[in-house]
């Protein structure tokens, strides 16, 4: 963890982290001291954008049994076999109804702010974007709320190792490539955000993208 630390500590340079499943092999609370994360989910701003990061693993095998995550967690899975839904692998992991609530509080003040939305989560949404059994338990509640934005247009994952990308509605969904098993033993890349197109430049085995943000899906919508 601290050779983690030291190595993204570059300075002058601000440093969002996602929380993902095999962060969760440690402590969570010194996982986020240790990052100077106060909260696992949260947003910022940027220009006209507004990047909302979520916890994806914040329902998962790591709840405390007799909390309010477990009762939650117990209950997701239980409603929801694994023979019936492949995303409910335990390697994967579930947003609280709480930070469902947040999201979309996030949601409403960008859209009133008139912001354009990206938001970023470790676990994919659209089993189209990787595959089924790399999704987030509760996908299709997420993907929904965050269709019925206009100001949302994109969202980021990782967690499937191999990468994809699906369009819905007119937003994106991209998958990033993971170094892991990289045979350039390189996956990484520059993401610039536009008034029209989100530019992605991959380096390695991450895909280049350019994604249309411009279209007003208020107005597709109607
Ligand atoms: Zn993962």
């Amino acid at each position: 963890m601290c050779c983690i630390i030291k190595e993204i500590e570059l300075p002058q340079r601000p440093f969002y982290h996602a929380i993902g499943n095999h962060c969760l092999a440690m402590d969570k609370k010194l996982l986020m001291a240790g990052l100077g994360m106060e909260n696992s989910y949260y947003d910022f701003q940027a220009d006209s954008w507004r990047f909302i990061v979520l916890d994806t693993s914040e329902l998962g095998r790591h709840n405390t049994p007799g909390s309010w995550e477990f009762m939650e967690k117990e209950e997701l899975c239980s409603s929801k076999p694994l023979e019936d839904f492949p995303e409910m692998e335990s390697y994967n992991g579930g947003v609280s109804s709480k930070q469902v609530a947040w999201l979309r509080r996030c949601l409403e003040d960008a859209q009133e702010k008139g912001e354009k939305v990206v938001v970023c989560g470790h676990i994919p949404l659209l089993p189209e974007s990787a595959c089924p059994a790399h999704c987030v338990w509760n996908f299709q509640d997420l993907t929904q709320l965050l269709l019925s934005f206009s100001c949302f247009k994109a969202y980021f994952g990782g967690h499937f190792h191999r990468g994809g990308y699906t369009e819905k509605e007119g937003r994106h969904f991209v998958t990033f490539e993971a170094v892991l098993d990289s045979d350039n033993a390189s996956a990484c890349g520059v993401v610039e955000m536009g008034d029209e197109y989100i530019t992605i430049t991959g380096f390695g085995d991450m895909k280049s993208h350019k994604l249309n943000v411009f279209e007003d899906h208020a107005k597709r919508q109607s």
